[in-house]
Formats: structure tokens, C-alpha cells, sequence
């Protein structure tokens, strides 16, 4: 699945200088047809539009744009080729000795007024959003929860399919940070939520609900699905240690509480029911599932 970049601040340095290396383009592209002197091969290429800063930049990141806003990459991508095929055009008159056509002059001042407008939106997306994942695990955070609940609840509806509401939360945690120290336990964390991610599919979401608590909305087509893959999660966690210093191994387990939503029930009730049952797997032992009755 791709991922948003791990790191914003240099996604968003990288983002305003490839915009910058854009406008830099623009004002050398000005000079030539001003002076007409030759813009240079890569400006005449085919290719132009691969062959510039912000091209080269925005193909390698694609994946992190289609993730935000899939239809809006593609756009970016093909007016930045229409702004470069209009100048090219353009600077292919002007060095000829006539002058450029006013069609490729609009196109290039439309696409690359829209460009710029699309970068600035994705902008202010990365980091809308980046607010809203948890720093330490890079899981979202509980604010997206809501939204992408109602949306389940009613593919599950359409489909007849069946969406559950399950709280994982860490068994004995407290004395990971007690014995091993805080900076232990948040690795801990980070592994665990690594190990978890991996274990789920890329369409069910998992959010870090709160500090040992993790939520996921787990999709399937019956109630033995659903065990199998608590049961599955109960195996992964149980057989994947967490590396920590001096070749030392922690074996962690979790609880997990399950609430099968009904088709019209609040979040909140769903969570309640879920935490009920996390609340009985804690007191029968731990390394357990339990399913809230419906
Ligand atoms: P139980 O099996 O009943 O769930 O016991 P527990 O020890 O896991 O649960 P408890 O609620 O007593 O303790 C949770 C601990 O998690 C307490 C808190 O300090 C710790 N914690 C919460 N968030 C973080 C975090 O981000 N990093 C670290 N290192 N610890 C955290
Ligand atoms: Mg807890
Ligand atoms: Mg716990």
C-alpha cells in the first residue's frame, strides 16, 4: 500500500523547492523569448516534461500524491506536460523568427496557473493530514475514525457484509516502561504497530486509539471469519518478538475486544461494546479475543 511520506517537513521543503526550480524554469523560458536566445535542449525535448526538476521530483513521489487525492495527481501530471508542450511550441516559433501563437500562450498560462493551484491544495492536504497521524507509530489518528465508519457501515450494508469495531490493547504494558524505561516502551509500540499493520488488510484501516490502544475496522462475510482473524492477530503478536538492546527479546500479547456494528448503530455504541468485551478478556487472562454480544 503506498504510504504518505514518513517525514512532512521534508516532503514539504522538497515539494516548494521543486516548485521553486518550476518558477525559475518559467523566468529562464521568459529570458529567451524576450532576447530570443535558445532556451536549451531540455525546454525543445519531447520528454521536456520528465526532464525538469519539478518532473523528475513529482514522478518519484507520485505514490504519496495518488494516496491524498488520486485524480488530482493525474491532473497534476498532465497539465504540467500541456504547460511544457506549449512552450516548447512556443519556443520553437520564436527561434524560427516568428512569433509564438496565442493558443500555446493560453494553454501554458492556464496549465500552469492550474498547477500551481493543485500543488498549493496538496499542500495544505499533506499537512492536514499529517495532523492527524499519530508521530510515534504512524498510524492515523482516532479523528478519521467517525468518517471512515460511516462509510463502512454502509458498503457493509449494501453488500451485506459484516464490519467490526475491535480494540486491541497491549497485555502488562505498564511494567514494559516500568522495568525498561519509556524510550523501550514507545519502540515497543512502534514495532507492535508495524507487526499489526502488516498482519491486516490494506482495507482495514487501523488508527492508534489512545496510548496502548489500538482500533480496527475489520471487514468480513461472517462470524467466523471474524474470529479466524482475531485469531490470526492473537498468532502474529504472540510469535513476533520485539527486538530491544543487548540481544534481549520481549514477547508481547494483546486482548481484543469485538463488536459487530449493526447496521444503523452509533460509532460510540460500537466502541462501548467493543471496550465491554476487551474489559471481559482482560479478566479471564489476557491473549484473548472476545465478541460483544450483538
Ligand atoms: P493491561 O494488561 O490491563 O492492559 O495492563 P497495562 O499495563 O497494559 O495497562 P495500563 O492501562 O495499566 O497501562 C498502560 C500504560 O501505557 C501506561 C502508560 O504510561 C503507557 N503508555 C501510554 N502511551 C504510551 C506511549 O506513547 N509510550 C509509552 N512508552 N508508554 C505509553
Ligand atoms: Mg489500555
Ligand atoms: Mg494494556
Amino acid at each position: 500500500m503506498p504510504e504518505l511520506p514518513a517525514d512532512t517537513d521534508r516532503f514539504i521543503v522538497e515539494l516548494d523547492a521543486a516548485v521553486e526550480a518550476h518558477m525559475s524554469w518559467t523566468r529562464r523560458i521568459l529570458r529567451c523569448a524576450v532576447l530570443r536566445s535558445t532556451p536549451g535542449e531540455d525546454v525543445l525535448d519531447l520528454q521536456a516534461h520528465t526532464l525538469c526538476h519539478f518532473g523528475g521530483w513529482f514522478m518519484a513521489n507520485r505514490s504519496h500524491f495518488e494516496i491524498l487525492d488520486a485524480q488530482s495527481a493525474g491532473r497534476v501530471e498532465a497539465v504540467h506536460q500541456t504547460m511544457h508542450d506549449a512552450i516548447r511550441s512556443i519556443c520553437r516559433e520564436i527561434l524560427t523568427g516568428r512569433p509564438g501563437r496565442e493558443a500555446d500562450l493560453e494553454a501554458f498560462e492556464q496549465s500552469q496557473s492550474e498547477l500551481l493551484g493543485l500543488l498549493a491544495r496538496f499542500k495544505t492536504l499533506i499537512l492536514s493530514t499529517a495532523v492527524r497521524r499519530d508521530p510515534l507509530t504512524q498510524l492515523p489518528l482516532r479523528y478519521g475514525i467517525e468518517h471512515d465508519f460511516a462509510l463502512y457501515q454502509k458498503e457493509a450494508r449494501r453488500n451485506r457484509t459484516l464490519l467490526y469495531v475491535v480494540i486491541i490493547d497491549v497485555d502488562h504494558f505498564k511494567p514494559i516502561n516500568d522495568t525498561y524505561g519509556h524510550p523501550v516502551g514507545d519502540r515497543v509500540l512502534r514495532h507492535l504497530a508495524d507487526t499489526l499493520k502488516r498482519s491486516l488488510r490494506d482495507d482495514e484501516p487501523l488508527y492508534r486509539y489512545g496510548g496502548e490502544e489500538f482500533l480496527w475496522l475489520l471487514k468480513c462475510k461472517s462470524a467466523t471469519e471474524a474470529r479466524q482473524s482475531a485469531r490470526r492477530v492473537l498468532a502474529i503478536v504472540g510469535t513476533t518478538p520485539v527486538p530491544i538492546d543487548n540481544n534481549e527479546v520481549l514477547r508481547l500479547t494483546v486482548t481484543l475486544g469485538l463488536a459487530q456494528a449493526g447496521e444503523r448503530e452509533d460509532l460510540a455504541n460500537v466502541i462501548e461494546r467493543a471496550d465491554q468485551a476487551l474489559y471481559e478478556g482482560k479478566s479471564n487472562g489476557r491473549n484473548r479475543y472476545v465478541i460483544a454480544e450483538s
